[in-house]
């Protein structure tokens, strides 16, 4: 009988918030997170007003910028520049997606990067692939934690990750590597995919195709971890799938994250760790192994 596993994200993202509750206690320190929107996207306030609440949880105060979808670019840029000077804003998050006329890359690198709590400026990317303490990517830090709670060591594993974007498939290669995996990234010009998919100890998919990944792509045994988080409509009411198709992998997969109750809530738990990291860093306090931010070990 499969001795199935079912990797569940809230359970482990109420343990992180509780520890970084006990840490801000513990440091008596007051951290603040800026969260900025950037027009009128539905999924973005559902996803802006669920961190709002979770850092009120975890003791962190919110601070939200809510801007009309046709504000000039400068005005942006201005605003964080004004919050990168304020010494009581501990971390600033810019809410994807932007509108069209703002561009991207130019906004995130206006942040500063001791107060990047998503880990998107490149000099948190470049210390990222060079093993630096760096802030590091919330979502493939929730990954880490979750792979490294249901495997212990995930040195020599064969990890394939299916995505490279900067916000998930890379930064994930990159958090594997460190833990001393061997990493296959997969991607849309990928020959062979399944082929590849299908050698995997680890698989992590973050494509954003409704259950693209069935049994036939995984070894049996392997942890799946999926990221995808996709609306469907079906028997006429819409519902949220991930990038696998849940009923299927459970066959053949030794553990997998649900969709929704997997990735998701560790997304928000590492950005509040990463709010605290960042915070004690800005306030020069040594910190704790255990406080160290997600690279290898978390
Ligand atoms: P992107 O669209 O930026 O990247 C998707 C990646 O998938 C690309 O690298 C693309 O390849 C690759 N891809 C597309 N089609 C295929 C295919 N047929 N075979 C193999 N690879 C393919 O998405 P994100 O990384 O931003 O997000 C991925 C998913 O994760 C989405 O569903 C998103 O909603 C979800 N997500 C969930 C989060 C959470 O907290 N749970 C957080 C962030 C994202 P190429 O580069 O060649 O185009």
């Amino acid at each position: 009988m499969n001795s199935l596993k079912l990797i569940d994200g809230k359970a482990a993202a109420a343990g992180v918030l509780r520890q970084v509750k006990a840490d801000i206690a513990r440091h008596g320190i007051h951290p603040a997170l800026a969260v900025i929107l950037v027009g009128d996207d539905p999924a973005s306030h559902v996803y802006v007003r669920n961190k709002v609440l979770r850092a009120e949880e975890a003791g962190i105060r919110s601070l939200e910028y809510r801007l009309p979808t046709d504000i000039p670019q400068a005005d942006v840029l201005a605003l964080i520049a004004r919050l990168n000077a304020d010494p009581s804003v501990n971390g600033i998050l810019l809410q994807l997606p932007l509108p069209a006329h703002i561009e991207e890359a130019l906004a995130l690198q206006a942040i500063a990067p001791s107060k990047d709590v998503d880990g998107f400026h490149s000099e948190n990317v470049g210390g990222l692939s060079q093993g630096r303490d760096v802030l590091t990517p919330c979502t493939p830090s929730g990954c880490m934690h979750l792979l490294q709670a249901t495997l212990g060591d995930l040195s020599g594993k064969h990890a394939v990750v299916i995505g490279r974007s900067n916000i998930v498939g890379k930064p994930m290669a990159a958090l594997l590597l460190q833990a001393h995996c061997s990493v296959t990234v997969l991607h849309s010009r990928s020959v062979n995919a399944r082929e590849l998919c299908r050698q995997a100890d680890i698989v992590v998919a973050a494509v954003g195709r409704p259950q693209m990944l069935d049994a036939s792509w995984l070894k049996p045994g392997c942890v799946v971890i999926d990221v995808g988080i996709n609306r469907i409509e079906a028997g006429g009411r819409s519902r949220l799938v991930g990038d696998v198709d849940f009923d299927s992998a459970l066959a053949v997969a030794s553990a997998i994250t649900p969709v929704p109750g997997g990735v998701g809530p560790m997304t928000i738990a590492f950005l509040m760790k990463n709010t605290l990291t960042a915070a004690l860093q800005q306030a020069n306090t040594p910190r704790s192994l255990s406080e160290a931010p997600c690279l290898s070990t978390c």
